[in-house]
């Protein structure tokens, strides 16, 4: 048996019931039989093996009270899946699909990705099943007091820096630096995503968005082309999808998308700055959804979300680009398919894993343009390395001082990618270029610093 299917049988057996972990896995095995060709002291040493295995598991009860006294009880967890080069830093995720493998397939993905933002973090994710959707801010807050209280005693500045992540924006982030705070009694840098009045940085809820759009224009720059007077879907309406969409509406480009999971708005006019901001007060503020876009603006097609078809029709509009930025496998082979036969060449994932292993492998085969999440949507997390350097330093870079830093990490990484592609032989391959690159920094130093 070959190297990764002896290794996946080891995987699913030991990690049963925990499909996208597996997938996430398999993916980055499979760019690194590239490596341990060259290179087999990693092989022997194991590296990937106990990359696979996280450092830590901490799994915890998280009891609540609604507003009518009515009592809930959720389950946290908090991944810690590599120190080798530096606190472990990822975001934590409150949604109802929240288990314990998707949190693995996760912080698994933000090893590589913390790797390749040439910033000194480790990985791990963490989250709930808890629904912040239809909570009054009280219950949320309680939800979180409650949340932070358990696991405040596993994170700190040097330790786990936590984020945000579907489900958890600056409100929560809010509830739970005030809870930690009160807790450990001290006012420390532990959590990412703050508020620019009590230790945020400048342009981090902008980060990810914004970075996927930056790699897809370096992607793009090797083609001697540009977003401008492009067409582009765009899946999610959070806070992702949103920055993707104001920098590509900055940069001349036109988005015709958004979704959320009720279903999504075709908008073939474009949406552009002032139906931005209506998104952003729908979402942000009232918590509403896309579907009253549509009510909004008349000429706008809203689909509701069918999960009786095969495919999801958002991706089956005529466009050039594509940046999903929703949530997991939300590409599957069909919508691979279906994008390109509709003319699209470049897709740069702002989710994490949007995109299925058989919609992946279309995309490599038909050589567009495919910046895999781990690479494209490292801007976020880059952008929390950032914050957690102003707050040592007790200091606030400007606004475009964060944003051409953000700029230069994301052309940072798309070098890095391209270079491992071309060294270790697939030239063009983004996918092998992040898994080669964000692994060969954390092997490295695994292997500097022992068998622990
Ligand atoms: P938000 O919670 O702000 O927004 C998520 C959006 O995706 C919402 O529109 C939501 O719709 C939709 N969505 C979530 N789950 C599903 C689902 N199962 N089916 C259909 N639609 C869904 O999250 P973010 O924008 O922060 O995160 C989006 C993606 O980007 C995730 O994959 C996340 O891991 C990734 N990411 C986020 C980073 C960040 O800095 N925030 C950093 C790097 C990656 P609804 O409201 O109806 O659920």
């Amino acid at each position: 048996m070959d190297y990764v299917a002896s290794l996946m049988e080891e995987v699913v057996a030991k990690n049963p019931a925990e499909p996208e972990f597996h997938q996430a896995v398999q993916e980055v095995a499979e760019s690194l039989t590239l490596v341990f060709d060259k290179h087999p002291e990693y092989r022997s040493a194991r590296i990937l093996e106990r990359i696979i295995e996280p450092e830590r598991v901490v799994m915890f009860r998280v009891p609540w009270m609604g507003d009518q006294g009515d009592v809930h009880v959720n389950r946290g967890f908090r991944v810690k899946m590599n120190s080798a080069i530096g606190p472990y830093k990822g975001g934590l995720r409150f949604h109802p699909s929240v288990n314990l493998g998707i949190l693995k397939f996760l912080a698994f993905e933000q090893v590589f990705k913390n790797s390749l933002t040439t910033l000194p973090m480790g990985g791990g994710k963490g989250g709930s099943d808890f629904d912040p959707k239809g909570k009054s801010d009280a219950e949320v807050m309680r939800f979180c007091q409650s949340f932070m209280t358990e696991l405040h005693d596993h994170i700190g500045p040097n330790t786990d820096v936590p984020a945000g992540d579907i489900g958890v924006g600056g409100r929560e982030i809010g509830y739970l630096f005030g809870q930690y705070k009160r807790l450990a009694n001290e006012f420390t840098g532990v959590l990412t995503g703050k508020g620019l009045n009590w230790g945020g940085s400048l342009i981090r809820p902008e980060a990810t968005g914004y970075g996927a759009v930056y790699f897809a224009r370096e992607m793009m720059a090797t083609k001697d082309d540009t977003l401008f007077g492009k067409t582009c879907l765009v899946s999610g309406s959070g806070n992702v999808a949103q920055y993707a969409v104001e920098k590509l509406i900055e940069l001349g480009a036109k988005p015709v998308t958004l979704s959320d999971s009720g279903g999504y708005i075709y908008d073939e006019e474009g949406i552009d700055r002032a139906k931005l901001d209506f998104v952003m007060e729908l979402k942000n503020v009232r918590r509403g959804r896309i579907s009253e876009y549509a009510d909004n603006y008349p000429g706008t097609v809203y689909t509701a979300a069918d999960a009786s078809l095969d495919h999801n029709p958002l991706w089956a509009h005529n466009a050039d680009c594509a940046f999903p930025c929703a949530t997991q496998n939300e590409i599957n082979g069909v919508d691979a398919t279906n994008l390109l036969d509709n003319g699209v060449r470049v897709i740069s994932e702002g989710a994490n894993m949007p995109t299925s292993a058989d919609g992946v492998t279309q995309f490599v085969e038909a050589g567009v343009l495919f910046a895999p999440g781990k690479a494209a949507n490292a801007g976020g997390v880059a952008v929390s390395g950032l914050e957690m350097a102003q707050n040592s330093m007790r200091y606030a870079w400007t606004r475009e001082e964060v944003d051409l830093k953000l700029q230069r990490i994301m052309a940072d990484i798309h070098g890095a990618c391209v270079s491992a592609s071309e060294r270790f032989g697939s030239p063009g391959n983004y996918v092998n270029g992040a898994n080669i690159a964000g692994f060969l920094k954390v092997a490295d130093s695994m292997m500097d610093q022992g068998l622990v």
